[in-house]
């Protein structure tokens, strides 16, 4: 009997005075709101940020930065450009200095900046020769306060530009190859590439040619110059898995096809940030003369049908999720490279921790050395002194890795132990400890407007008590496996804080006093199979537990011995 009939029969029939109830009808369902897919909802911009993305595009700011910014001056650029379009350059605003962390949720945006860049260079498949290394190290003495971290994505970035060096920095860059384009923004970023590609002796494929295709055709081109957001590659061969292929938005992963020969298999929809997610094997297998037309097929997936009205649901990950593998892989045959590809074979299990550092024989068996700054900060006096080193023994090549690392190609046999020790006076160690091989750090406060604490000087300062504290394990052995230690300044999750057997996110916990002080919120159990595990996992926050930055020593160590107390023989 329907809601309307038992009010009437009550009408009609009571001997009461009582008011009859109110009639309830079934309202209509509002429509689901549309995702904004340019293919299904059509391209008119469903909120503020696709609006100017629309109105102008990203790449296009650089010709006013060129003719009126650089001239003019901080103040005369426009509020779209300075917190969007920069970002197509590479360039954010910096945060002010001074600024207390607890501040940071409850300041404006433009009250946590002050008129300094931040720049980020380029290096896909962080390839570099001595020669940009100088050009690098030389920007960062002339312009950036001798300021050059080493990114987590193999880029290297620049603090404490002035708009008025963007294009003479541009200039010298270019000069040798190097670029800022599309470093950040809705854009093919900075691609993750095998650090060790055609050097590595286990290589199956060497991705190079495919990697410099891709960035060739693609970087900078109005094609993929307005995606829904961010879009992050990473392409490796090395059978040991060292670019944190689960999560990137599409990754190419090297595996030798019983019948094929060497190609990729093919993952998408991997990300963190505060909604973390593993990639997908789509299910193919990439012969490697289809890799770039297949990037590009996924890329144009993401483009047309990415979500755009949500900025917070407008990565690869969610699409991935909702449509399943199967009918990503569908849809990229049928819609995009009109054939179908062979299935896919599972990429082989990781065997070693893929960081590469330490002293290694090359293909051509010459060697090369890996080696660890602290948390990825690095200088550009270190940068002329490490170009010097490399080339003082007959080395022009390096690489940077996308867990922080350097590591120096084509050193000669007999060099090697001097190139060592020249690279521990530089300030990049070859045998770190275990605490400093495995600790990430992201930009956090000194830098980062939306950071809450002082992530990479926290991270230092506990490295350095971890290898006091628990020399005893160390030297009983206790602690040969990569025990990672990543620490974010915010809840967002730049240094992959889900990913890390301890990962730490940046709050502000209870102080003693009754005030508030920086802490952080901890994750334990992730870890990749760049990590050497077997199967990737993410980290679970465990409930309640944190940690203020003063107890930070502590409490990592009394989780380090009392794993190293209880783990399994073959944990
Ligand atoms: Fe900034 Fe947060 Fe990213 Fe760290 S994790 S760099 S604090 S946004």
């Amino acid at each position: 009997m329907t809601q309307t009939a038992l009010a009437g029969a009550g009408a009609a029939g009571t001997e009461t005075d009582a008011p009859a109830k109110p009639v309830r009808t079934a309202r209509p369902r509002p429509a689901a709101k549309p995702h904004g897919q340019w293919k299904v909802d059509g391209k008119a911009p469903l909120n503020p940020v696709e609006a100017w993305k629309q109105e102008d595009d990203g790449l296009s700011v650089r010709h006013r930065i060129e003719t009126i910014y650089s001239k003019q001056g901080f103040e005369s650029i426009s509020d779209d450009d300075l917190h969007g379009r920069f970002r197509w350059w590479g360039l954010y605003t910096q945060r002010k200095q001074g600024i207390d962390g607890g501040k940071t949720a409850s300041l404006e945006p433009h009250e946590l900046e002050d008129s300094y860049l931040m720049m980020r260079v380029r290096t896909d498949g962080g390839k570099l020769t001595t020669e940009q290394l100088r050009v690098i190290g030389q920007i960062s003495v002339d312009f950036a306060r001798n300021t050059a971290d080493l990114t987590n994505r193999q880029n290297i970035q620049f603090h404490w530009i002035e708009v008025e060096d963007v294009p003479e920095i541009w200039r010298r860059l270019e000069a040798v190859g190097l670029q800022t384009t599309e470093a950040c923004g809705d854009v093919p970023r900075g691609m993750l590439g095998s650090p060790v590609a055609g050097i590595a002796k286990a290589e199956i494929i060497d991705p190079t040619d495919f990697l410099q295709e891709i960035r060739d055709r693609f970087i900078g081109s109005p094609q993929f110059s307005n995606l829904p957001r961010k879009y992050k590659t990473s392409i490796t061969g090395y059978p040991d898995h060292d670019t944190i292929h689960e999560i990137n938005d599409i990754s190419f992963v090297g595996v030798r096809h019983p019948e094929l020969g060497p190609g990729y298999d093919l993952w998408v929809g991997g990300g963190l940030s505060t909604a973390p997610r593993l990639a997908q094997r789509v299910g193919v297998f990439v012969p490697p003369e289809d890799g770039p037309a297949v990037w590009e097929g996924v890329t144009s997936i993401f483009r047309d049908y990415g979500y755009r009205r949500m900025r917070n649901k407008a990565r690869l990950k969610f699409l991935v999720e909702d449509w399943g593998a199967e009918k990503f892989r569908q849809v990229l045959e049928d819609e995009y490279l009109g054939r179908k590809l062979p299935d896919g074979i599972a990429p082989p299990k990781a065997t070693v921790n893929g960081d590469h550092v330490g002293v290694h024989e090359q293909k051509d068996g010459k060697f090369f050395i890996g080696a660890a700054p602290f948390v990825g900060r690095f200088s550009g006096t270190q940068m002329l002194a490490l170009a010097d080193l490399l080339e003082a023994h007959g080395s022009h090549r390096l690489r940077t890795t996308p867990l922080q690392k350097v590591i120096a190609l084509d050193i000669p046999k007999d060099e090697v132990e001097a190139v060592v020790a020249g690279l521990d006076e530089v300030g990049l160690s070859a045998r770190p400890s275990v605490f400093r091989r495995n600790t990430m750090a992201c930009t956090g406060i000194e830098f980062c407007k939306l950071a809450i604490v002082n992530t990479k000087d926290t991270a230092i300062d506990v490295i350095g008590e971890l290898e006091v504290r628990l020399a005893d394990l160390v030297d009983a052995g206790a602690l040969n496996e990569p025990i990672t230690l990543y620490l974010n300044g915010c809840p967002n999750s730049c240094a992959r804080i889900q990913t890390a057997d301890i990962g730490l996110k940046g709050i502000v916990v209870p102080a003693d006093d009754g005030g508030t002080t920086g802490g952080f919120q901890v994750h334990l159990g992730g870890g990749l199979s760049s990590h050497n595990r077997e199967e990737a996992g993410l980290g679970r926050t465990v409930r309640g537990l944190k940690v203020a930055i003063h107890d930070l020593a502590d409490y990592v160590e009394r989780v380090i011995r009392s794993y190293a107390a209880n783990k399994l023989a073959d944990e």
